[in-house]
């Protein structure tokens, strides 16, 4: 790399992008989706050979870390050909982590793809283990199909996280059959904080919300609990269960403040790059990408957008509201 590193006005050094390739997705969950969603039109969306060039030269300024997500990332038609055009900046060393967040339903078809491309470890998302329950929170999945994609992904060798947002009256029973479960598979677990996103009224997130300083109290009623200094450059903490040796995260938005040590930026998949999860402000990258074919101009642009990158977002479930609320839906700017 020649080009000086993307630095923002916080002396945070960004290093990690993450890139939403499709805002289309074979499930609703109901803390993402509405069941009736309107989609992009297709000319809206960044082709597969602008997404290429948008990650090679964020990676030529000094992005390390890639990791594609949605929407379902797996659903994009043809998607395993900009996997495997990514590969050669793995091969470079470039880049040093290739790496997708799923639902996990496309992975039997894909995992041997993924691992020959260079992905090593995927993040695959599972609320609960119960088929019933499974098709009520997705609306539209089958926990079969995604049981099959994780046996598949470990198969193919990749290393599988299994994030699970912590869901009051939802999940709270699973916590311990859920930790067994990815601690007999030998797989990490997140859970992840219900955030404020794209909320239509029709589901209440305040009601939702399990606050995981509660679920962390339940865990250490049976196992204790080390915390590890290990750090992402983003919202996840972890501990290590001293009886099980097992890594648990936690993605705690709204009870902590991980903004000081925030590495990362999300581009959606029309091109617009939103500097921070929990602001409006973004950056359309699209324009200076469709104006000219050297990437000269579109540098600049995402210059010029990192030094807006803001402190910090504005979530707060304190208060009997949900305050920094954003209509933008997970599905637009990526989980
Ligand atoms: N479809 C893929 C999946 O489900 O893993 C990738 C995109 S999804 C938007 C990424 C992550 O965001 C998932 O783990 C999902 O559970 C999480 N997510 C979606 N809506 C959320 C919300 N309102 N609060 C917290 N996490 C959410
Ligand atoms: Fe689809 Fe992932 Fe959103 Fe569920 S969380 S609707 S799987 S994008």
């Amino acid at each position: 790399m020649t080009a000086a590193p993307l630095i923002d006005p916080f002396a945070r050094a960004i290093t990690y992008l993450r890139v939403s390739v499709t805002d289309r997705c074979d499930f609703r969950c109901v803390y993402c989706m509405s069941e009736n969603m309107t989609f992009l039109p297709k000319k809206e969306l960044l082709t597969l050979e602008e997404l290429d060039r948008m990650c090679t030269t964020f990676i030529g300024l000094g992005v390390k870390k890639l990791r594609i997500t949605g929407g379902e990332p797996l659903v994009r038609r043809d998607i395993m050909t900009f996997f495997q055009r990514m590969s050669r900046h793995l091969d470079s060393g470039a880049l040093q982590e290739l790496t997708l967040t799923t639902n996990g339903s496309q992975l039997a078809r894909f995992a041997d793809d993924l691992f020959a491309a260079g992905v090593r470890r995927v993040n695959i998302s599972l609320d609960t283990l119960d088929d019933a329950k499974f098709a009520e929170i997705t609306r539209w999945g089958r926990l079969k199909q995604v049981l099959e994609g994780i046996d598949a992904a470990q198969a193919a060798g990749l290393q599988v996280k299994i994030n699970a947002v912590a869901l009051k009256g939802f999940n709270e029973d699973e916590l311990f059959t859920l930790q067994d479960w990815c601690a007999s598979r030998d797989m990490g677990l997140t859970f992840i904080e219900v955030m404020p996103m794209g909320d239509l009224g029709n589901e209440n997130r305040l009601t939702q919300y399990w606050s995981l300083k509660d679920l962390r109290a339940r865990l250490a009623e049976r196992f204790t609990l080390v915390d590890l200094s290990e750090r992402t450059g983003g919202p996840a903490r972890y501990v290590q269960l001293a009886e099980t040796g097992q890594k648990i995260g936690f993605i705690t938005p709204l009870t902590h403040n991980f903004c000081e040590s925030c590495n990362r930026v999300r581009l959606t998949c029309t091109g617009e790059l939103y500097m921070c999860l929990g602001q409006e402000d973004m950056a359309d990258l699209r324009a200076p990408l469709r104006a000219s074919g050297d990437d000269a101009q579109l540098a600049q642009a995402i210059r010029a957008a990192i030094a807006r990158k803001p402190k910090g977002h504005d979530f707060d479930y304190s208060r009997a509201t949900v305050d920094g609320q954003m209509t933008r839906h997970m599905s637009h700017t990526g989980g």
